[in-house]
């Protein structure tokens, strides 16, 4: 589920510092409530996770969706 960014002094599992906005972030649930800080970091990047967890499922190719109806 998306929630409002946060970032922290701490790194959690991260390799770098990143803020997150996904509350299924691997790295962003090693990040203890109360270190987090709410806001995006300006000097910090997105975290990949996060990126990864905001795109859309994806959906069967139309090939094969119309093979099931014949
Ligand atoms: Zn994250």
């Amino acid at each position: 589920m998306r929630i409002s960014p946060f970032h922290s002094p701490l790194r959690g599992i991260a390799l770098e510092e990143v803020w997150h906005d996904h509350d299924d972030c691997p790295v962003a649930r090693s990040i203890a409530p109360p270190d987090r800080v709410p806001g995006i970091a300006p000097s910090r990047k997105r975290c990949p996770y996060c990126a990864l967890l905001d795109q859309p499922p994806p959906r069967p190719p139309q090939h094969l969706v119309s093979l099931r109806r014949r």
